[in-house]
């Protein structure tokens, strides 16, 4: 059989190497329109911080280890069109046109940085980060004499002002249109990343849309919104991303993810796709959503490649777990928040709780601050979300089991979680949560 897919990170190269492993009967080739394969986007804040100097050590495999394993990678291949009557798809390579024909065809061509249509957006010094040239070029375009404004609060915007203060910026202004950062979060935990910000200097403009750029010579000078301009030597688009679908013409949710089943299957029968360009199945929300995560991709794209050599896959558990941190504070959170649960009309009950992060007899316990959302009937945990300055984010994983077992707070209450001063309390952190949670 011949296999096709169309773009090659995280899910793409995961489904070929997948195929090649427990397949290899089987054709893959792989179009990828840049010159990159299978690299850790999730890395790059923090090469543009300089944590990391090397912007090799986010290439994952090189194309030659896929290469070896029989996969035909094509680089510098972009797809126009998928012609799904004739099962061809249609693109060009370095300026010549190309049509490869296919028996399965996965998609998997990710998302694109969302750049709107606002005046002066062609001018030089707006950034977006996406992938790993845009890393290197925003590496190289910040330094201590910049002044920097950040379009977006959400995680990706909140990690690159992490990346500024570590580089020291001249000036750092955040602007978001909505009255909160971090809006996949209750507002509660945004505002407290918000205070982290501002406790570093960074100028936030909440409830402030960006409407243009100016510049002179071709070059930004400010940055324009509703409500004010900002001078700006440097402008980072960080307002979310948008599914890369035009070439094909499947069922798809109104921001261009293609509706996959759990199996990964396309409303064609030939055509499966993963990661950024598809949907999930939210395993609380019990609905097909759009969380364009890693973690998502690297699943999905694994599976997918059995699901088209047509052995039976199930991917049903995506519930967003997800985490960064902001300077001293780390964030998590898995399942519904309390804004997502009154979305959807669930019945649930929440309860907020601060403990500390390890025994008070050891040295340098920090708060945390952690708020379940369950169900008051059954007090099956539906969501959970957690803050502090350390030992905070990697909790979320132990709640992210909670909430895909489908486990009570009484059951999370007495768990036999491990136990040592310098780790946890005897009732840990996680504990005091369930426990009060009633
Ligand atoms: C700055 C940043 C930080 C992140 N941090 C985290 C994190 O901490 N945790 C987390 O879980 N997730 C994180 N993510 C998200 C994660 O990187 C993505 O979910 C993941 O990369 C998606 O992988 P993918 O293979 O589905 O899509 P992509 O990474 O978008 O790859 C798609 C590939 O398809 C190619 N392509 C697109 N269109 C075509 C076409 N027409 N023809 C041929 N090729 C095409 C592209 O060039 C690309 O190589 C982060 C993302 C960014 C940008």
């Amino acid at each position: 059989m011949k296999i096709v897919i169309i773009g090659g990170n995280a899910a793409g190269m995961s489904a070929a190497s997948r195929i090649k492993r427990k397949a290899p009967e089987n054709e893959v080739i792989v179009l990828e329109k840049s010159g990159d394969v299978s690299y850790g986007a999730c890395g790059m804040p923090y090469y543009v911080a300089d944590l990391n100097p090397d912007i090799d050590l986010m290439r994952i495999r090189p194309v030659e280890v896929f290469r070896e394993q029989g996969v035909d990678v094509r680089l510098h291949s972009m797809v126009d069109k998928v012609d799904r009557e004739h099962k061809t798809v249609h693109g060009t390579c370095e300026g010549n046109e190309f049509t490869e024909s296919y028996d399965k065809l996965i998609v998997t061509s990710g998302s694109s940085a969302i750049v709107p249509p606002l005046p002066g957006t062609e001018l030089s010094g707006i950034y977006t980060l996406k992938t790993l040239p845009d890393a290197a070029a925003l590496k190289a375009a910040l330094s201590e004499d910049k002044r920097v404004v950040i379009i977006g609060g959400g995680y990706i915007g909140l990690e690159i002002a992490e990346a500024c203060l570590l580089r020291k910026v001249k000036e750092l202004r955040l602007v978001e249109a909505m009255d909160h950062v971090l809006t996949t979060f209750d507002d509660e935990f945004g505002d407290a990343a918000a205070a982290e910000l501002k406790k570093h200097g960074v100028e936030l403009c909440l409830g402030e849309k960006v409407t243009g750029f100016t510049g002179e010579d071709g070059k930004l000078t400010a940055v324009e919104t509703d409500k004010g301009s900002y001078p700006a030597d440097v402008a980072i688009m960080a307002i979310g991303v948008r599914p890369n679908t035009a070439f094909i013409d499947v069922d798809k949710l109104r921001n261009g993810a293609i509706i996959t089943d759990t199996a990964m299957r396309t409303s064609d029968p030939d055509v499966f796709s993963a990661g950024d360009c598809a949907t999930v199945w939210h395993r609380i929300l019990k609905e097909n959503v759009y969380l364009p995560l890693g973690t998502n991709a690297n699943k999905q794209g694994r599976l997918v490649g059995d699901s088209a050599v047509g052995k039976q896959v199930c991917f049903d558990r995506a519930i967003g777990t997800s985490m960064l941190r902001v300077m001293d504070m780390e964030f998590a959170c898995t399942g519904v928040t309390e804004k997502a649960a009154e979305r959807a009309g669930m019945k649930y009950k929440t309860k907020t709780v601060k403990s500390r992060s390890h025994a008070r007899y050891y040295p340098d316990p920090k708060e945390l601050t952690i708020k379940l959302i369950y169900d008051p009937d059954t007090k099956v945990i539906l969501g959970a979300q957690i803050m502090g300055e350390k030992e905070a984010a990697l909790r979320i994983d132990v709640f992210a089991c909670a909430v895909d077992r489908g486990m009570t707070t009484e059951e999370l209450g007495f768990m036999d979680l491990g136990y040592a001063p310098p780790f946890a309390s005897v009732w840990d952190a996680i504990q005091i949560a369930a426990n009060a949670s009633k």
